[in-house]
């Protein structure tokens, strides 16, 4: 029904994170009574965390193929939104580095929060912190927002809401995606949320040996004799995974395939198969009289090179040229395609975003719900997960602001 707004519409939105702070400038910018509903002490908790504490706050490359998921609308949505110029006008400046990676200018996250909480006090909305949302209610007009708070359970009542309370990454920031099951009880489709942006567990005898080594590579994601995705950049061995963006890049794959894929590591991606033979047999003629052990070490790290030369059979104290011819194959076919097999999936404690959440099928091109006229959503609770570099926040202002401007303009 529509009727004629003769008071201010009221917007609640449920999380003040990232794209709930985005939510609730636009919607109070756009007219609306707004009130951000924190279930922890103090909003952008998470935020303080994004970047190593520097907030990767977007990236100038907004195109699709950074995006993962189920939000057809997200392409349009993103493209239309400036975060740079958004953070300019509320008095924040920004860097970028050589791959389009944006910061604040301070380089700390906490620069982000304050330049968020600022604008959103000046802009009047209200923010009601220890106050977990525990259902969404549709009336006639409206909804009330069951919630918990330090005081006792609580109902609000609102002519439009937001919900912006992220996926399960991190738990520890107050994402446990606990309003998933309401959500998909009020009759909207989520995809099943699976950890990304994260380490890969892997298996290998050589994890201990190899923990805390970093090197520069090419992963390629294998599906039997498939590649699905090639990533490069610095890989971290960690005790039970493999780590660094690169993987971080490849997790949602593995993910998805589990221990049906097989991470293929190239230590030397600059060279052909042939270059690396030519190059391992210039080093045999230079260092062929030395232990085995230093053969590699012009190329990697020691403790790599001794690795990759036991792995083949090779004494690392024996003389280097006293290797076999068959050895010598499989050194330079290791160098190239290093296999790790995955064995399983990181926990969402150790994920930096969440891969699944709302279904686009279930929202239309404005980010409202099919199922609950009034009702939007927003940031990472949707069913979109963008690539390592600025992709999620940037997703997260562009989606909130879009969100918060529909839900001050909706009419119950
Ligand atoms: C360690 C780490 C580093 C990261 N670094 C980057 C980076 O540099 N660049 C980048 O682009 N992305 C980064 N990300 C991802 C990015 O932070 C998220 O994608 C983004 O914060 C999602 O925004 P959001 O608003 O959807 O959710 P969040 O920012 O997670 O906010 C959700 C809020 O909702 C609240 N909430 C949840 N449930 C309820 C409830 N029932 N009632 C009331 N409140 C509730 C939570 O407490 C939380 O404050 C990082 C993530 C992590 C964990």
């Amino acid at each position: 029904m529509t009727r004629m707004r003769t008071v201010q519409q009221t917007v609640g939105v449920i999380g003040g994170g990232a794209s709930g702070l985005a939510a609730a400038i636009a919607a109070a910018q756009a007219g609306a009574a707004v009130t951000v509903l924190e279930r922890l002490p103090r909003v952008g908790k998470k935020l303080l965390l994004t970047g190593n504490g520097r907030c990767n706050l977007a990236n100038r490359d907004r195109s699709p193929a950074h995006y993962h998921g189920t939000v057809p609308q997200a392409n349009r949505i993103l493209a239309g939104f400036d975060p740079e110029a958004w953070f300019r006008e509320m008095g924040l400046l920004i860097r970028s580095d050589s791959e389009g990676r944006c910061y604040p200018r301070s380089m700390t996250a906490a620069s982000v929060l304050d330049a968020l909480r600022i604008r959103a006090t000046q802009c009047g909305a209200e923010t009601l912190c220890d106050t977990r949302v525990t259902d969404i209610l549709p009336q006639k007009q409206g909804f009330l927002l069951r919630s918990d708070t330090s005081s006792g359970a609580r109902e609000l009542r609102f002519d439009s809401v937001i919900a912006a309370c992220g996926g399960s990454a991190a738990p520890s920031c107050g994402t446990d995606g606990s309003l998933l099951p309401v959500l998909e009880r009020l009759g909207h489709r989520v995809v099943r949320p699976l950890p990304a942006l994260c380490p890969i567990p892997v298996q290998s005898p050589h994890l201990k040996a190899l923990k805390g080594l970093r090197v520069r590579c090419a992963v390629t994601a294998r599906c039997g004799d498939r590649a699905l995705k090639t990533e490069s950049g610095e890989l971290q061995f960690t005790e039970t995974a493999l780590s660094g963006i690169c993987i971080f890049n490849l997790s949602r794959l593995a993910a998805v395939h589990g221990r049906s894929l097989t991470l293929s590591v190239d230590l030397l991606p600059e060279l052909d198969a042939q270059a690396v033979g030519t190059l391992l047999r210039t080093l045999l003629t230079q260092r062929g009289d030395q232990p085995a052990g230093d053969l590699l070490t012009g190329l990697l790290p020691r403790r790599i090179g001794e690795v990759l030369l036991r792995s083949c059979g090779i004494s690392v104290s024996a003389p280097a040229d006293a290797m076999p011819q068959q050895a010598f194959g499989a050194l330079a076919g290791m160098l190239r395609a290093w296999e790790f097999p995955v064995a399983g999936l990181a926990g969402f404690a150790q994920a930096q975003v969440t891969a699944g959440g709302i279904s686009g099928q279930s929202i239309t091109r404005n980010l409202e719900s099919k199922r609950c006229p009034g009702l939007f959503f927003c940031g990472e609770l949707l069913d979109l997960d963008g690539d390592c570099g600025g992709y999620n926040l940037a997703w997260a202002w562009s989606s909130g602001t879009a969100a918060g401007t529909e839900a001050a303009l909706f009419k119950c």
